[in-house]
């Protein structure tokens, strides 16, 4: 039989009216001969408010409580599309990233997936069963349950597709990739396919649609991913290693980044100091001996002892607050052209990028967070429109 694993996001079952609709689905695509495992994430904002709720206890929470408050939220959700499932006449058992298998290293809040042993998911699948699985979580070789970080339920739902040889589907509330966060940019359209590199780096650069890790995952065991809307038709974007079309891919915003510089020497130390924190890097530059080191703080919950350990390795931060990045991607990242137009229209919006970083597919300028929204449209028009 075939074997699918859909993966829906916080806004596929937001309410519980949602959970219903997403049961439907599922039990359709179950009666139409399917073997279906579904990995969900937590309803709506849950994570946020989790999160919320742990600052106002301690403005630097332990990363390991942290785990086993966030595991709750996508525990919520499974429980609750088991019931909804059993409602629709489907016979369906959830399990927790841990009973399904999802080994991780230690890295709490940040963890990476190591290995998947679903024996029980395959197990139930043979009884016939629809198996739930909780997104964005796993356990670790010391029996710690650890979470992903930030949108890591898509890693579940690759790493289990690659460990059941399935194919793998992600409904969220949008139709697919676009060439800009539709949300953001009307004028957004939506790519037919994009190539893991490409994907990977439009993630990275905030791109909500998909989880970087989860691209690098589907790119290393070349699985295919096909990103959809819950609420709509066959529209998709088929994540492959086939490129898009174009030179320019797309375009993406990050709201919350950190800029700091330091000496190209001490590189080695701070890499060390901000991987503590969950500190992903954006970007590195370095002429002179002087390097600019850019980090999405996305997965990172103690910003003031992350800026410490960064002191104490030599990292000193350019510009205190409110930094966002802005960034061009696609195989023409590198033409002169694009970096241009980045600095061009922060300059036009009097947000000056504070630094600028040119990769292969990816270029990135640092600027005054507040501005994003704009310059995302007005960028998107240079390249795009
Ligand atoms: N619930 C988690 C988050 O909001 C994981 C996910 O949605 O994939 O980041
Ligand atoms: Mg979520």
């Amino acid at each position: 039989m075939p074997l699918v694993v859909q993966k829906y996001g916080g806004s596929s079952v937001a309410t519980v009216e949602n959970l219903r609709g997403v049961a439907g689905r599922v039990a359709a695509r179950r009666r139409a001969g399917d073997d279906v495992v579904v990995v969900v994430s937590a309803m709506g904002q849950t994570t946020d408010e989790l999160l919320e709720l742990a600052r106002r206890v301690s403005p630097a929470p332990p990363r390991r409580e942290l785990d086993m408050l966030l595991s709750a939220g996508e525990r919520i959700a499974m429980a609750l599309l088991a019931m909804a499932l059993h409602e629709e006449g489907v016979d369906a058992k959830s399990f927790t990233g841990s009973q399904a298998g999802i080994l991780t290293d230690e890295a709490h809040a940040a963890a990476r997936i190591v290995e998947v042993r679903p024996v029980r998911v395959r197990e139930e699948l043979g009884r016939g069963r629809v198996v739930i699985v909780a997104g964005y979580q796993g356990v670790s070789r010391e029996k710690e349950v650890t979470t992903l970080g930030r949108g890591g339920s898509d890693t579940t739902a690759v790493a289990l597709a690659a460990a059941l040889g399935a194919d793998c589907e992600i409904y969220s509330d949008v139709a697919g990739v676009f060439t800009a966060d539709p949300r953001l940019v009307p004028a957004a359209r939506r790519l037919d396919g994009i190539g893991y590199e490409e994907m990977q780096e439009l993630a990275r650069a905030g791109a909500k649609v998909l989880n970087a890790r989860a691209v690098e995952f589907a790119r290393d065991r070349a699985i295919a991913i096909r990103a959809r809307s819950t609420f709509g038709g066959p529209e998709e974007t088929v994540v492959s290693a086939r490129p898009a079309a174009g030179g320019v891919a797309g375009v993406a915003a990050a709201p919350a980044v950190a800029l700091f510089e330091l000496a190209v020497r001490a590189l080695p130390a701070a890499r060390q100091a901000f991987a503590r924190h969950g500190a992903r890097e954006l970007g590195a530059s370095s002429a002179a001996g002087h390097a600019a080191l850019c980090l999405s703080l996305e997965d990172v919950h103690a910003p003031e002892a992350l800026r410490a350990d960064l002191a104490a390795a030599g990292a000193a931060p350019i510009e205190a607050a409110g930094i966002g990045a802005l960034s061009a991607v696609g195989r023409g990242a590198e033409e002169p052209r694009v970096a241009e137009a980045v600095q061009e229209v922060l300059l036009e919006l009097g947000a000056p990028p504070l630094a600028l970083f040119v990769g292969p597919l990816r270029v990135t300028a640092c600027c005054a967070a507040a501005r994003l929204p704009e310059a995302a449209r007005r960028l998107h028009a240079r390249l795009l429109e």
